[in-house]
């Protein structure tokens, strides 16, 4: 008898335990997946690209990313380019994206699709896109690539045009290409052109342009957050640096604007390009930043990018499920 109590004793000791590991299991796996932010999201830095793109060339090819030691492999076509992006913004709840040319894949997703087109149009032609709703953000304008300055007068009346129109440009300053990309494809880019501090006269004679910086000005962290804090205007985009840079450079630098106050006007980005699995390396690099609240990651995940794009109540109730 005692046996079979001792034994029964044993089972339900068992039983008891485990259930507890069991429950501690779930509680720890919980816990965990609390401290990530799951969407809504809007992604401020995408590309759309057509096969005479120069993109065209790394194709179905690996980019292998000295920096942090991951491997990328390209989209094998344009198409599937556009189909893969889509379906990571889909896994993601990533509900609306700016996308550079994304007259591509707007009709794709109507619904998603916010259409950037730079200045590589003229002003005459991006008037004539704006009329005709396929002008909502100017960008992604990156002179830098061709050696210009911001301040060169060749973009001044971009800069016009963005303010006339109430059209939110979108600025790259720096890093630019792969890691000494003017060795390799881009002769014209130097590190000194994406000094934010150089932006302080467009901003002052363009007081209702809306700007938002994108790679948010890495790695000038003292200087953007001496341009934010005079230019309360400026927001900035968290592409590519969000899965280029080693994490604990990431975390270093996002931080520092964070802790500086400037958490209300840094929105999620991912720049991903022709490499879609970015997209997951580059949400995996906000979510794991311990010194972030979930209100601060939603924040930057989506509360700023739908402040910043004037969303309306209507569709901030719809993209949450309120
Ligand atoms: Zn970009």
């Amino acid at each position: 008898m005692k046996t079979s109590i001792s034994i029964l004793g044993n089972l339900l000791l068992t039983l008891v335990l485990s259930n507890c590991f069991a429950q501690q299991a779930i509680i720890t796996k919980i816990t965990d997946d609390d401290t990530d932010y799951t969407g809504p999201m809007i992604d401020m830095h995408s590309h759309a690209f057509n096969e005479n793109s120069s993109f065209s060339l790394m194709l179905g090819k690996e980019m292998d990313l000295a920096m942090t030691g991951k491997i990328y492999k390209a989209s094998a076509s344009m198409e599937k380019l556009r189909e893969e992006t889509l379906a990571k913004f889909e896994e993601y709840n990533i509900v609306k994206a700016m996308v550079s040319q994304g007259e591509l894949w707007y009709e794709f997703a109507p619904e998603k699709v916010i259409i950037g087109n730079n200045h590589f149009l003229s002003i005459e032609e991006l008037r004539l896109k704006h009329k005709e709703g396929k002008l909502d953000v100017l960008g992604e304008v990156a002179p830098n690539y061709q050696g210009i300055l911001p301040t060169d007068d060749s973009l001044k009346d971009y800069y016009d045009l963005a303010e006339e129109l109430g059209v939110p440009i979108a600025y790259h300053l720096f890093p630019g290409g792969p890691p000494g990309g003017a060795y390799i494809m881009y002769p014209e880019i130097r590190a000194f052109q994406g000094k934010p501090l150089q932006l302080e006269e467009i901003l002052f004679s363009h007081p209702r342009m809306k700007i938002y910086i994108m790679h948010a000005g890495w790695p000038y962290l003292e200087d953007m957050k001496a341009l934010m804090y005079a230019h309360p205007q400026v927001y900035v985009d968290l592409g590519v640096i969000d899965w280029v840079l080693p994490v604990k450079e990431f975390h270093h630098f996002l931080k520092g604007l964070v802790d500086a106050g400037f958490g209300k006007r840094i929105m999620f980005g991912t720049d991903s390009m022709i490499w879609v699995d970015t997209i997951d390396d580059a949400i995996a690099a906000i979510n794991s930043a311990d010194f972030l609240s979930m209100e601060q990651k939603e924040d930057i995940f989506y509360n700023n990018a739908a402040r910043f794009l004037n969303l309306t109540d209507e569709e901030i109730k719809k993209h949450k499920g309120q």
